[in-house]
């Protein structure tokens, strides 16, 4: 079941007051409405019905895919709503065993939902995608700011990725072979060891991490 509360916004134009209706918890499988909005990154639109402005409100927000055993909790930086593991684990005893992530932005959730999706492992994307943008780097000659996985097909052998560049604002894109994958997940096997059960990150900063490890061995 999908969770809502309603919440006044100040309008950060007119001033006025705004009564919204924030999703807190999402079922992706009973609401594949909400699915789709995170998908196609509306679910945090905003807009005053005064003035017209339009606005992303980003909330902290539980994502939870129960047939496909992941689940996203959306933290958005300065939040003060950290993560409380001992509320977590009482609210959803059921969940031990079922990967759970924690991340900033709208746009990260987007991409761990389609990476488990997709059926692949998260450890093992984010290693393809730290290779990937240190090529861009460099044939670029410019900084990788964001980077994010979009496709997986098995068919075609490609695992496909945006890359946004400094000072640029269109993204770039950049695809590779699934045996690239396997071997980010022989990396990760050798390096990774056991995320524990919490709500973890799994970002470049992880994979940074594990490449360091790797080049030591
Ligand atoms: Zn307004």
């Amino acid at each position: 079941m999908s969770t809502q509360v309603s919440k006044d916004v100040c309008c950060p134009q007119c001033g006025k007051p705004v009564r919204t209706k924030l999703w807190t918890g999402i079922s992706a499988n009973t609401e594949p409405v909400l699915r789709q909005k995170v998908l196609d990154e509306t679910l945090f639109d905003w807009q005053c019905p005064h003035c017209g402005y339009q606005a992303e409100l980003v909330y902290p927000c539980l994502y939870h895919d129960k047939e496909k055993k992941f689940m996203v909790y959306l933290v958005p930086e300065g939040s003060k709503q950290a993560l409380r593991k001992v509320e977590v684990d009482t609210r959803f005893p059921q969940l031990a065993g079922v990967r759970k992530r924690a991340v900033t932005s709208p746009m990260e959730l987007k991409e761990k939902v389609l990476i488990f999706e997709a059926g692949l492992d998260d450890v093992g994307v984010e290693l393809v995608k730290a290779g990937l943008a240190a090529i861009v780097e460099e044939k670029q000659n410019k900084t990788v700011e964001i980077g994010c996985f979009c496709f997986a097909n098995q068919e075609k052998d490609r695992i496909g990725f945006l890359f946004f560049l400094e000072g640029e604002e269109n993204p770039l894109k950049k695809a590779t072979r699934f045996a690239t994958y396997q071997e980010a997940m022989e990396i990760s096997k050798q390096c990774g060891g056991e995320l524990g059960d919490d709500f973890v990150r799994v970002d470049s900063q992880l994979a940074a991490r594990l490449l360091e490890k790797y080049r030591r061995l």
